[in-house]
């Protein structure tokens, strides 16, 4: 199964800001509301207030990186955690999230488990770093499969009065966890 569906693209024209958090807004809508690392969508329970801004290249390995709207990415707080201020120019590596390839490098079993790219060292190294073996990740993934199907039947709710019916009642829940 694929592992993303939609490929985040920067704007050009960032807000300048004082503080990297303060990016967080523009970010969530450049990255269509995902982390990039993992692909979780922040409507998932109360992880909205648990998105963060990622810096790509940390600051402890450059420091004018720090405001700098190109090296910021929307991230759900487990993968910054993660990945922290690991960084490396030479593979295995993190892969930047305007490169194509990390497009590539993930899949989903049919548990809808994380499944690396084996003939990719930069996947295996982020499968790994980014913990996406654990059984945490899995339950996210399923909870991020559901907001895919919703965003689905959001598309068709107007053809039928018993999708609208039922898309109505999944919103409700959702405003009720999110709430
Ligand atoms: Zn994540």
């Amino acid at each position: 199964m694929d592992f993303r569906k939609y490929k985040p693209s920067r704007t050009k024209t960032p807000s300048s800001q004082a503080k990297h958090r303060w990016f967080l807004d523009e970010l969530r809508t450049d990255f269509n509301q995902r982390c990039w690392y993992c692909d979780l969508h922040d409507s998932q329970m109360w992880w909205k207030e648990q998105f963060e801004v990622d810096h790509f290249i940390p600051q402890s390995e450059d420091e004018t990186k720090k405001l700098d709207y190109s090296n910021l990415v929307y991230s759900c707080r487990l993968c910054n955690r993660f990945k922290s201020s690991k960084y490396s120019v030479s593979e295995p590596c993190f892969i930047d999230p305007e490169d194509n390839r990390y497009w590539e490098l993930f899949s989903y079993d049919e548990d809808l488990k994380f499944l690396y790219d084996k003939n990719d060292k930069n996947s295996k190294y982020i499968f790994k770093e980014l913990k996406f073996y654990l059984w945490l990740r899995q339950k996210l993934n399923i909870l991020n499969e559901f907001n895919y199907i919703e965003a689905e039947l959001c598309k068709i709710k107007d053809t039928n009065p018993d999708i609208l019916k039922l898309y109505q009642k999944i919103s409700q829940f959702r405003q009720k966890l999110n709430s």
